[in-house]
């Protein structure tokens, strides 16, 4: 055995990156032998997908603009329905992490193929893990047959997302690579797609921030959001993700608002058990990382505190039980004082340490 003994699992899909690149749709759809396209969106992206419904033409054969955010199981039964009925051959999502979620849905009920053109940074599209909730409850499966078999990630679809989404869809990218860098099964292949997935981000979030419609900073953002993605469908997650995952369950809390408050706190808490990873993330991100990322957020202007997110005060006792409650690995043990500490510095809106 040597210090460089690793497994790695690659996950397929073929991926056109670029900008204009949806023009390429009915040549990929071709590619895959399909005729007949189901197209999907949420109600608020419905233009989008009219738009690619007149791409495609009479290849168009349904348009589903009904996808919601935690992917309920009525809707994706209601839309793998439609699939059925329409005699469709295909899938086509374009939208975020909730449209993506439906398109995998279907594939897990259909075996359709999916082709999904992203429109956010939240990485979906690399994963074959699927969330759906039922009766209140979201559970979470992981089967390569949720995987997309094209992507076509289309640099203009995200100059619309709004600036401060952008933001925090972009950090929210950040802490997938961020955990992946110190995940147990973590490799120098995933390693270096997380440390060029950071420094992308890192460096066009704040360009966005000031400037929505920039090419360049939107191309390097859309890129490192891919790469993170990869990074997410790859390994598993730590502390960040369970806490995140916790909290957003227990009190509602907006997804990647709350990526964006925990991350700084999570790296600063598994810092010392992680020092070749702090090393590795001060050549992307600076001499501070957890500080790096804590100002990047106020870069972007997130929202700054859980309290101003909606949680109440009294619900840190709650939080850290629950965080106790359902053991995982992290690379440092769970402590109830120093989480106690860490969702308080969140709560208040204050930089790590
Ligand atoms: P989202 O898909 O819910 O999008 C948020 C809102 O922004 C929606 O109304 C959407 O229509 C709109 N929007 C998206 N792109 C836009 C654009 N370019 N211009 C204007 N409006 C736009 O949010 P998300 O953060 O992309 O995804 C979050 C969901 O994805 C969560 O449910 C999360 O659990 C899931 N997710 C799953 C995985 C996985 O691997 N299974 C990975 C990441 C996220």
């Amino acid at each position: 055995m040597t210090s460089r003994d690793f497994v790695y699992t690659g996950h397929p899909a073929r991926v056109i990156f670029g900008s204009g690149t949806t023009a390429r749709l009915p040549q990929e759809m071709q590619r895959l032998g399909a005729q007949r396209a189901l197209i999907l969106s949420t109600p608020q992206q419905e233009s989008q997908a009219q738009a690619v419904a007149e791409l495609l033409g009479p290849a168009a054969v349904g348009l589903f603009p009904g996808a919601v955010m935690h992917t309920p199981v009525e809707v994706s039964e209601h839309a793998a329905a439609m699939a059925r009925r329409v005699m469709a051959d295909v899938v086509v999502a374009i939208g975020g992490g909730s449209t993506t979620g439906l398109g995998k849905a279907i594939a897990l009920r259909t075996d359709l193929p999916q082709i999904v053109i992203p429109t956010t940074y939240a990485g979906s599209e690399m994963t074959p893990i699927l969330g759906e909730t039922s009766d209140g409850q979201k559970r979470t499966q992981t089967t390569a047959k949720v995987l997309p078999e094209v992507v076509i990630y289309d640099v203009d679809h995200t100059l619309g997302l709004p600036s401060e989404l952008s933001g925090t869809s972009g950090i929210n990218a950040i802490a997938h690579a961020v955990e992946a860098l110190y995940a147990r099964e973590t490799n120098p292949i995933i390693t270096a797609l997380a440390l060029e997935a950071i420094g992308s981000l890192a460096r066009a979030l704040p360009v966005i921030a000031q400037d929505p419609g920039q090419r360049e900073a939107r191309a390097d953002a859309l890129y490192g959001a891919w790469l993170c993605g990869i990074c997410l469908g790859s390994v598993g997650m730590a502390l960040h993700h369970k806490l995140c995952h916790t909290l957003g369950g227990t009190f509602d809390l907006p997804h990647a608002e709350c990526h964006t408050l925990i991350l700084p706190h999570a790296l600063a808490y598994n810092a010392p058990a992680i020092p070749e990873v702090m090393a590795r993330l001060t050549t992307v991100l600076g001499q501070d990382p957890a500080r790096a990322l804590f100002d990047l957020g106020r870069e972007v202007r997130a929202p700054a505190s859980l309290a101003q997110l909606g949680m109440p005060a009294d619900g840190i006792g709650r939080a850290v039980d629950l965080a106790l409650a359902n053991p995982y690995w992290n690379p440092r043990p769970l402590e109830r004082d120093a989480l106690t500490a860490l969702i308080t510095r969140a709560h208040q809106g204050q930089p790590p340490v």
